[in-house]
Formats: C-alpha cells, sequence, structure tokens
C-alpha cells in the first residue's frame, strides 16, 4: 500500500478553511511504521548521527524510532515551559504572531551530527527555529527529515541550506 493512504484528511481542522493531515492511521499500522521508518533510515546511507531531534509533539514518534536505529539520543524539542531543565529558545512567525521553541540547554555538545525529525513540513517556520536551536549549541546538522512535505508551501525555502528529506510528497 503507497504511504499515502496512511495519512487521513481531515477538513476544517483545528480551523475552518484547513486540511489537518492526520498521521494516526499510519502509527497503528506496523506496517506502514516499518516501511515509512525503512525510507527515511535509507535516506540517511548509514551516515553516522549523535542525536536525533523529535519535535512536539508528533516529531516524537519517528524520532525515537531513528535515535534507536542509529543508537543516537533522543532529544525533544517543545514548546515554551514544558522542559523542566535550563533551555535556549528560538522564536518564529506565524500568520498571526510568533512561536517559541524551547530545547535544553545541555541537549547537543559542539560538533554532534544532528538529525531534525518533524512530521510535516508545511511553512518551514518550526523547521528553521529548530536548525537555529541546533546551530546555538554547535551541532551539525546532518539532514532535516519530515514524514511529509506540503510542497505547495514552499517550506524548504527557509531551510534550503540543509539536506531535506520526506517520506511523502503533497
Ligand atoms: P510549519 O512551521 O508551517 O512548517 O508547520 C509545521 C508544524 O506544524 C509541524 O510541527 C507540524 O506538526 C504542524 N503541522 C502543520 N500542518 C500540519 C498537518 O496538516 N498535520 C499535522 N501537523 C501539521
Amino acid at each position: 500500500m503507497a504511504l499515502e493512504q496512511y495519512i487521513r484528511d481531515i477538513v476544517d481542522f483545528p480551523k475552518p478553511g484547513i486540511i489537518f493531515k492526520d498521521i494516526t492511521p499510519l502509527l497503528a499500522s506496523p506496517k506502514g511504521t516499518e516501511e515509512c521508518l525503512q525510507l527515511l533510515i535509507n535516506s540517511l546511507k548509514e551516515k553516522q548521527i549523535d542525536k536525533v531531534i523529535g519535535v512536539e509533539s508528533r516529531g516524537f514518534f519517528f524520532a525515537t524510532l531513528l535515535a534507536h536505529h542509529f543508537n543516537a539520543g533522543f532529544i525533544p524539542v517543545r514548546k515554551p515551559k514544558k522542559l523542566p531543565f535550563e533551555t535556549i529558545s528560538a522564536s518564529y512567525e506565524l500568520e498571526y504572531g510568533t512561536d517559541t521553541l524551547e530545547m535544553h540547554i545541555d541537549a547537543i555538545q559542539p560538533g554532534d551530527k544532528v538529525l531534525i525529525h518533524d512530521d510535516v513540513l508545511a511553512t518551514g517556520g518550526t523547521a528553521k527555529a529548530v536548525c537555529e536551536l541546533v546551530k546555538q549549541l554547535g551541532g551539525e546538522i546532518v539532514q532535516v527529515n519530515f514524514l511529509m512535505e506540503l510542497s505547495f508551501l514552499n517550506g524548504r525555502e527557509k531551510i534550503k541550506e540543509y539536506d531535506i528529506f520526506t517520506a511523502i510528497n503533497y
């Protein structure tokens, strides 16, 4: 089955006018999850990875699977005031206003080879903010990968200096 078939479109969620890509059918399928995971792994050709970042919250699922595969540490990036230890932060523009993401200050050591993972690449604001967090701590970004990309929003442009891989393209 093509991976697209595991993604469900939810009309008008979370707001009217938005078609939300729901990954829960993919997560509920061991076969779909395995296929998707292998695509992400193969794109990295057994490169060395020290840390895998998962972006709250839907980025956590595959980021932990990837971290396990690469024998790397898993690092959560979260919304403000969720992480218990000292944090660094990066902000990004939304349609109305700004949003902020945080990471623990000791999450990455200078020179660490870092893989960033999130479920969806839309406008690219989130991914760019995460790249800035990694750069603040001196990490080297090996790849930024996603389960899917809404390519009509051209989010790639914001992180074009990095290797980008997406399992599904819309
Ligand atoms: P961006 O910052 O505009 O690229 O939005 C990406 C962030 O929004 C990711 O963390 C996604 O989890 C979330 N996101 C945007 N659109 C969708 C969607 O259709 N389904 C699930 N998550 C989405």
